[in-house]
This record gives structure tokens, C-alpha cells and sequence, in this order.
């Protein structure tokens, strides 16, 4: 889960980083009241998840009342990079002597956490790394024995931040790796963390993803979410515990196992067909998931047929038949669902369809021909 940058720095203020005093506001009245409490100048802050806000005129700094109102009604509404700004965060505007870099993220590959820090921060690392990559200082840092502030101290002189800003630095990247690493992060980046004319080291930025699968150990988390979903259908298939992705076709997918999701999404698209979602039920596709699949599909205004496609391997094809006419008998479909069925137990779970097939259950041999067939039904 992406948190937006003002969640990103509550949640570094929980291990003690520095960030500025402020507050969310979704109105330009709001923000007046924030601003008002926080004290002038102030920087407004659109609050989309995707980078590059700044340029994209997200960021302003507002001197007075008038000030705060223009921006607001400015930034609020806009819309970055096709993410509509609908909340603004507004802190105590920062003077910046410097702009650097820090963050923390998995190296899958060498099997270590990695840190990058850089004393060129402020414009986005990736041009940093094409453009000068020795301004960045990589750390491989084992999970076992973590990050010591005597390595961080290292680290900060090697990547040449100013003297000044050295021993404030290495304090907060260790603070930042306990985040990263107790909170459960998947990245915590800070762009820019910034050097003061008064020497103070800041975090001004905040981006942060937190790992889905440590959500069991951090029931905190829920209040990061709810305006996580801009899709009703993915709210209503994360309430359903499904792996779903909505797109913009008119063919549902519900598929066994990601690859094949995945592979029935080209299929569709290679016979002149657009899936309307990604839907992978994972093994054991009995009767409560395939209901639950077929009611997040039910509920997409803009699906006009369902390919089923099951490959049989530990799920036994039997039994998803058997889970597809329970999941019929419990929820009404709109549209015709097209099955393809195959593998483990094929012949006897086609054999216990075959008499409730009608020209709203269909059944066909291969996944080209069911695509065929269901694009046909979607146009
Ligand atoms: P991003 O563009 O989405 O990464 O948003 P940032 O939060 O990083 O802000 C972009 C830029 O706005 C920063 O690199 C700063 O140069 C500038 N900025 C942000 N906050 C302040 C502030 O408090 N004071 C000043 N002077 N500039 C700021
Ligand atoms: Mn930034």
C-alpha cells in the first residue's frame, strides 16, 4: 500500500524523524484554518500518490490569507499526471540551504535492504542516476545486523553531504531504517531532505510503501486506508479477499492462478476483445470464491460476457464445477458466462455442467475458442 505524503510523515514521525508541523484540509477554507494554526509562510502540498507534484504545480509556497486561498483553489481539482488532487496537505513552509537524497528499499537480487543516499537530492534519483550516478552513495545493508550509527556515519561522509549536516544525517537514517525495517516497509524515501540556513536536518518529503504482508502484525494501518480506493469494484473485491485489478473492457475474467490471468487477458485482446479486469481466484476455486468472483464482475456496469478459465492442477476441475452452479444458484449474472475448463478432473467436471449449459452458460473446448466466443458476446 502507496501512503500519500502526509500519512508517509505521520508515520516517520512515529520513529521520531523530523518533519514540519502541519495539517490536511480539502477545501480552501480548510486550508485557511491550517494555515492559520501552523503559522506563515506556509507550502501547500497536493496529496496524490505519484511524484513530480512540484513541477507539476502541486507545491506552493502561500505568504498570507489571499495567498493560501488562491493556491488552494489552484491545486485542489487539479489534476496530476490523471490523479485529480482532492486533499491538500499544508505545513510550515522550510527554508532550504541544501536538497539531498535518502532512502531505504528491498534488493531482491542480492537478498540485502539497500540505502541510497545522495547530496544531490531535490530533482527525482532516476535522473540522478542516468545523469551523475556517482552522486549517489549505495549501502547493502544486511538484515541481520542491520544499520549501526558507526556504518551511517560512514556513509554520510562518503556520499559528501556538507559536514554540517553529517552527524544530524546518520542519526535519522538509522531512525529511517527502523521504520523501513519495524514498519514494515517496502520504501521509505525522503526527496528532498533538506539542510536549514540553521543547520537543522528535515525530512521534507515522504514517500512510503508499506508490505502488504506484514498487515496481520499492524492493525494501525487501517486508518491509512479507505481512500485507497478511487474503484468501487476494487473495494468490493478487497472486502471479498480477491486478487483483483479493474480495467476499462467488457469482457470479466475470473482465471486460476496469476499466469493464466494474466495469459487470458492477451488471449482476449489477441482476438480483438478488452478485458475488463484482472481476476486471479488462486487454488482451491470452490463455490464461496467463484460467487464472490462473479459478484464483483456483476457489479461492473460495463461487462457484457465472463470468460471462466480454469486449468486444473491441484484444483480439480470437478469441483470448480461444482462451484460454479453453487455460485449460479446464490447470486443472478447479468451477463453469459463463457467456460473453459481443463486439466485435473476436465471430462467429469464438464460432465456435471453439461446439462445446465443454455445460451447463458457456455461451454467451449480450448481458451482460444472461449475468448473467441466471449469477445464475440461482449460486441
Ligand atoms: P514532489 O515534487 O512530488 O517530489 O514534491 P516535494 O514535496 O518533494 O516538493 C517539491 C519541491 O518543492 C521540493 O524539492 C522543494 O524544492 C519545494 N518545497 C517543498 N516544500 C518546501 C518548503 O517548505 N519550502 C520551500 N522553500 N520549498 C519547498
Ligand atoms: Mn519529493
Amino acid at each position: 500500500m502507496d501512503l500519500f505524503e502526509y500519512q508517509g510523515k505521520q508515520y516517520f514521525a512515529r520513529y521520531g524523524i523530523a518533519v514540519s508541523p502541519g495539517g490536511v484540509a480539502d477545501t480552501v477554507d480548510e486550508a485557511v484554518v491550517v494555515a492559520q494554526r501552523v503559522g506563515y509562510p506556509v507550502v501547500l502540498k497536493a496529496q496524490v500518490k505519484v511524484g513530480g507534484r512540484g513541477k507539476a504545480g502541486g507545491v506552493k509556497v502561500a505568504n498570507d490569507v489571499e495567498e493560501v486561498s488562491e493556491h488552494a483553489r489552484g491545486i485542489l481539482g487539479l489534476d496530476i499526471k490523471g490523479h485529480v488532487v482532492k486533499r491538500l496537505w499544508v505545513e510550515r513552509a522550510s527554508d532550504i540551504a541544501k536538497e539531498y537524497y535518502a532512502s531505504f528499499t528491498l534488493d531482491r537480487a542480492n537478498k540485502t535492504h539497500l540505502g541510497m543516499l545522495s547530496a544531490q537530492g531535490g530533482v527525482e534519483i532516476e535522473v540522478v542516476a542516468e545523469e551523475n550516478p556517482d552522486a549517489i552513495a549505495f549501502l547493502s545493508i544486511d538484515p541481520v545486523q542491520g544499520l549501526s550509527l558507526a556504518t551511517a556515519r560512514r556513509w554520510v561522509s562518503e556520499a559528501e553531504l556538507d559536514e554540517i549536516a553529517r552527524e544530524q544525517t546518520a542519526e535519522l537514517l538509522v531512525k529511517l531504517y527502523d521504520c523501513y525495517t519495524n514498519g514494515d516497509c517496502d520504501l521509505a524515501e525522503i526527496n528532498p531532505l533538506i539542510l536549514t540556513p540553521d543547520n537543522e536536518v528535515h525530512a521534507l518529503d515522504a514517500k512510503v510503501t508499506l508490505d502488504e504482508n506484514a498487515s496481520y502484525r499492524h492493525p494501525e494501518w487501517e486508518e491509512f486506508r479507505g481512500d485507497e480506493f478511487d474503484d468501487p469494484r476494487e473495494k468490493l473485491a478487497k472486502e471479498k479477499g480477491l486478487n483483483y485489478v479493474g480495467l476499462d473492457g467488457t469482457v470479466g475474467i475470473i482465471a486460476n492462478g496469476a499466469g493464466l490471468a494474466m495469459s487470458t487477458l492477451d488471449v482476449v485482446n489477441q482476438v480483438g476483445g478488452t478485458a475488463a479486469n484482472f481476476l486471479d481466484i488462486g487454488g482451491g476455486a470452490n463455490a464461496d470464491v467463484m460467487a464472490a468472483a462473479l459478484e464483483v464482475i456483476n457489479a461492473d456496469p460495463k461487462v457484457k460476457s465472463i470468460f471462466v478459465n480454469i486449468f486444473g492442477g491441484i484444483t480439480r476441475v470437478d469441483e470448480v464445477a461444482n462451484g460454479v452452479l453453487e455460485a449460479l444458484r446464490r447470486v443472478t449474472i447479468n451477463s453469459p458466462i463463457v467456460l473453459r475448463l481443463d486439466g485435473t478432473n476436465a471430462l467429469e467436471g464438464r460432465a456435471i455442467l453439461a446439462p445446465h449449459l443454455s445460451d447463458h452458460l457456455i461451454a467451449e473446448p480450448t481458451m482460444l475458442d472461449a475468448a473467441r466466443r466471449a469477445v464475440a458476446l461482449a460486441s
